[in-house]
């Protein structure tokens, strides 16, 4: 199996290249931004305390999201792969990916994280707002709550995988195509 972490802040262009990468290597996406979203969208107990939470640009729990991807994988063991974004986002989600996959005899191929700066970050997010309906992207404090998350709990997992061999970044800033040429050099 092929499993990458797709790595980065919000905005980098994670959810955008994970689809360009699905299609061409023939992995599974697993979103669990997309997941949670669903969740809200079908208005089940957990979609609606997550809202708040991601409504607010803070965390959803750690055993929720795990959860969620515990689910995923134990229903798509044939799978080729996956593409993993916007999870893991804490260090205890990382340590419990690297269990689920031991589960399936698999492991972490590499972790890329796409890299971009702060203000194009946020420049991209509320651009996106416009037409996202996401409430997350259309207000500047939510969108800097989130970058400061990223960079005080997410970023840590840079060395976590840096430890096992497994990190590589690459820039963010770019055509859409740019990207993809270097994502695709970077995962070989
Ligand atoms: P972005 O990367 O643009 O912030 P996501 O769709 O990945 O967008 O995440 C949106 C929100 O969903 C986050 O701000 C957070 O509230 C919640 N969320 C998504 N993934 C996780 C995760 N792995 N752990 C905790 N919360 C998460």
């Amino acid at each position: 199996m092929q499993n990458i972490v797709l790595f980065g802040p919000p905005g980098a262009g994670k959810g955008t290249q994970s689809k360009m990468l699905i299609k061409e290597r023939n992995l599974i996406h697993l979103s669990t931004g997309d997941l949670l979203r669903s969740e809200k969208e079908a208005g089940t107990e957990l979609g609606l305390k997550a809202k708040v939470l991601m409504d607010q640009g803070k965390l959803v729990p750690d055993e929720v999201v795990i959860g969620m991807i515990r689910n995923k994988l134990e229903s798509n063991k044939d799978a080729n792969g996956f593409i993993f974004d916007g999870f893991p986002r804490t260090e205890k989600q990382a340590e419990a990916l690297d269990q689920l996959l031991e589960e399936l005899n698999t492991s972490i191929s590499g972790m890329i994280a796409l890299e971009a700066e702060d203000e194009e970050l946020i420049k991209r997010l509320l651009e996106r707002g416009k037409d996202s309906g996401r409430a997350d992207d259309q207000n500047r404090e939510v969108i800097e709550n989130r970058l400061k998350v990223y960079q005080n709990e997410t970023a840590v997992l840079k060395s976590y995988y840096q430890k096992q061999n497994k990190f590589t970044s690459i820039n963010g800033l770019g055509s859409l195509d740019e990207v993809f040429n270097r994502l695709n050099a970077a995962i070989g």
